[in-house]
């Protein structure tokens, strides 16, 4: 047998990350082309029968391969890498961290549209008319009004983008169709790159004068320049937290550096947007999910070559690469939405946080209602806390009551002195707001007679009723069907809709409050973008209607007119199962209930609930959000869990609940095999179905781990993931990881 060594290849090898589920590096000969090959590069390189763009990581010297098995890279992509040094490193570090595989990790690290072979800096195509228009060419369009409407506007702009053409209505068809009659040709150009944006001058600036408060807060972030530093903005719902962060952006826009602001959702972003856009005399661009393909790129590129000013976006914003980054601020810093909750789930705040530190930034976390980990690490010294405890300009605090509903009747939810408060405030000519955690008709559809309910057949889970149109859902899988006029069983046509979702209580709102506008927000209603602008226009003209809403409508707008903000029930959150389902039941009643009275109206809060006297509620409503987290932490505490402790599941889905679980009961023993090495003690609880056990037809499963120390956890899983990947796993089933878990769903 030949000595494995004698056929090693010897020689520069390219380490290439592919998405692939494989948690590898694969390694490569360089290309025949003479260009030189250096990390942050992409490559195209053949892979089993397919040629997949990749990432060049690393260079050595040699591979453990024979050189006959090393396959060469077919072509470099890229000009320039599209990561810095520091940012690859980032990646990498979140690859390990999250325990995800590397490819996977950098592929969605980048814009769609150059996860495939197009260029980076994209061509623009822009369709152009001829001068002298071919007149049997016209002819022809006597009987196409798209086409002439097409032309006429092609000839008007000199010029139009595929985007333009689309956003104006008119289809490729009719593109290929004058191209064909030979009056329009497209003309393709490289976009130049862009050039660093010009540093604003101080002269310009449209500051408010700052509170005490905002000014010991600014003071103390703007000491801070290229070095590492996180501050924790604890400000109350209309403290002025946005003013002091533009300030501090300021000084770094001043000084040509660019700043980046993430947001937890896109409803969030076009106010945002608009706020800096007109404070700030550079540009402004945003990154989130309801971009189009180009002009999702176009946006990176910007940030990338330095040519935008502020960069706000969403999450997966914090791998962008940016020429010049100076301050890193993260809104709302306690929403779960910075956790991604599907593939690789990583924490944007968690990352940006390593992000800072890598590249000696400042980063302001900012939130009326911080999370546990976040308060922690304040007491541990981590974060610099600054507090503004007071609302900015004139506003004043609101008052709070709460309505025992336990024997109370109530009317699609509401309670009798609810309604009558809310009359009150409509003849008052103010705006309220109704907070209720369900979208929806009804969350059940019942049969009268023999007790059917309308059930998901991939999913144990009820189906929803919507009305708008109508038709019954699933909110785990996706599923609408019609909705069924008689019972399955007994044919029975008196069918039930029991429970109280947003649509019903828009229906009855609307139908007893008649000359009043009820808007109804939430996922169903907001996916349709005009419809939630044209919404937010109405309620900003300040006239007095009523809006309906689901966890949405708690996030960060700014609406001067509500006097009063309802919860309809408080008592889900209550007795949730989940170890951090207090901490959101009280950020979420907090911050719907910030809304408020933010102008110089008074407002009024009430909270509906039928456990009243419940500890838990009783002490959230005499005391602030600050001291019932001293008291979930401490619970914490004495509980063990996070932040006192670490989390990480190993998450099993398969056709049968048994397969599943048998997988990770081979898990456990290997685990519990490697936790012996260990000092920091590690405990595996488990393997037990998951919460919401069915899903899209597949049952899940998981394996809780827990120890004391961040660092024995990292050990620990990277262990047990080799041991995985070693194993042979059945086809049919998907597992994953999750590193600190936000719930254990
Ligand atoms: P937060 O981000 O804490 O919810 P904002 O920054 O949005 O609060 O401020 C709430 C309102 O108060 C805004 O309308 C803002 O313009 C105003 N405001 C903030 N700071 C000041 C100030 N120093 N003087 C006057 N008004 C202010
Ligand atoms: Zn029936
Ligand atoms: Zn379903």
């Amino acid at each position: 047998m030949p000595d494995s060594k004698n056929t090693a290849y010897e020689g520069l090898v390219y380490q290439v990350a592919i998405p692939t589920p494989l948690r590898k590096l694969f390694d490569y000969l360089p290309s025949k082309s003479k260009k030189t090959l250096q990390p942050g590069l992409r490559v195209l390189v053949p892979f089993g029968r397919r040629h997949i763009v990749g990432f060049i990581i690393s260079i050595k010297s040699g591979s453990s391969i024979p050189s006959k098995n090393l396959k060469r890279i077919d072509k470099i992509l890229d000009e320039q890498p599209l990561f810095s040094n520091k940012l690859l490193k980032l990646l990498q570090w979140s690859a390990g961290y999250y325990q995800h595989p590397i490819g996977e990790v950098l592929s969605t690290a980048i814009p769609k549209k150059i996860r495939s072979a197009n260029p980076a800096n994209p061509i623009s195509q822009v369709w152009k008319s001829y001068s002298s228009s071919d007149k049997k060419g016209l002819i022809s369009l006597r009987n196409s009004p798209k086409q002439k409407g097409l032309l006429n506007l092609i000839q008007k702009q000199k010029g139009l983008t595929k985007e333009s053409i689309t956003k104006a209505g008119f289809n490729s068809r009719a593109i290929k169709e004058l191209e064909k009659k030979q009056l329009i040709y497209k003309q393709t150009k490289t976009k130049p790159l862009g050039t660093a944006f010009k540093p604003l001058s101080r002269k310009n600036l449209k500051s408010l004068d700052l509170n005490k408060q905002q000014k010991k807060a600014l003071t103390a972030i703007i000491q801070i320049e290229e070095k590492f530093k996180c501050f924790l903005i604890d400000g109350v719902t209309g403290s002025g937290k946005t003013e002091v962060y533009m300030q501090a952006m300021q000084q770094q826009l001043c000084k040509g550096r660019q700043c980046l602001v993430l947001v937890p959702e896109i409803g969030l972003t076009p106010q945002t947007l608009f706020l800096f856009q007109e404070r700030f005399e550079c540009p402004v661009i945003s990154i989130h999910s309801g971009l189009t393909d180009n002009e999702r790129l176009a946006a990176w590129n910007m940030a990338k070559d330095g040519s935008a000013g502020i960069l706000i976006g969403t999450r997966s914003a914090i791998f962008t690469p940016f020429a010049n980054l100076g301050l890193i601020v993260v809104d709302e810093e306690h929403d779960s939405s910075f956790k991604q909750q599907e593939g690789f789930k990583y924490s944007a705040r968690d990352i940006s946080i390593v992000r800072a530190q890598e590249e000696k930034l400042p980063i302001i976390l900012g939130s009326a209602t911080p999370s546990l980990e976040s308060l922690h690490n304040i007491a541990t010294k981590k974060f610099v806390p600054l507090s503004l405890t007071k609302r900015a300009g004139n506003a004043t605090e609101s008052t709070k009551i709460i309505i025992d509903t336990s024997h109370e009747f109530l009317e699609h939810g509401l309670s009798e002195r609810l309604l009558y408060k809310i009359k009150q405030h409509l003849a008052a000519k103010k705006q309220v707001l109704i907070f209720i955690n369900r979208r929806g008709f009804a969350p059940t559809l019942s049969c009268q007679k023999c007790d059917w309910i309308a059930e998901c057949k991939n999913c144990i889970s009820q189906m929803t009723v919507h009305i708008k149109p109508p038709n019954i859902r699933c909110h785990h899988c996706g599923v609408i069907l019609k909705l069924p006029t008689n019972c399955p069983y007994c044919n029975n046509s008196n069918l039930e809709s029991i429970g109280l979702g947003t649509q019903r209580l828009e229906k009855f709102l609307q139908a007893r409050f008649e000359s009043i506008p009820v808007l109804r927000i939430d996922r169903d209603s907001t996916r349709r973008k005009k419809l939630f602008q044209s919404m937010l226009e109405k309620i900003n003209t300040g006239k007095s209607c009523i809006l309906l809403g689901t966890q949405m409508i708690s996030k960060g707008h700014h609406f001067p007119n509500i006097t009063l903000v309802a919860i309809v029930n408080a008592d889900t959150g209550l007795f949730s199962p989940d170890f951090r389902g207090q901490e959101q039941m009280a950020q979420t009643i907090t911050q719907v209930s910030g809304r408020a009275g933010r102008a110089s109206s008074p407002g009024e809060v009430v909270i509906q609930s039928r456990h009243a006297s419940h500890v838990t509620l009783k002490n959230l409503m005499n005391n602030s959000y600050s001291d019932f987290a001293k008291y979930l932490l401490q619970e914490r505490l004495t509980t063990n869990m996070p932040p006192f402790s670490q989390l990480a599941l190993i998450k099993a889905q398969a056709k049968q609940l048994g397969i599943a679980l048998s997988f990770l009961k081979k898990v456990k023993i290997m685990s519990v095999e490697i936790s012996s090495n260990f000092n920091d003690q590690v405990t595996s609880i488990g393997p037990i179905p998951a919460p919401i056990e069915k899903r899209a037809g597949m049952f899940r499963t998981q394996l809780i781990l827990k120890t004391k120390k961040k660092s024995t956890l990292q050990e620990f899983i990277h262990l047990l993931v080799l041991r995985i990947e070693d194993l042979k796993i059945p086809s049919g089933i998907r597992w994953s990881v999750d590193v600190d878990p936000n719930e254990l769903t």
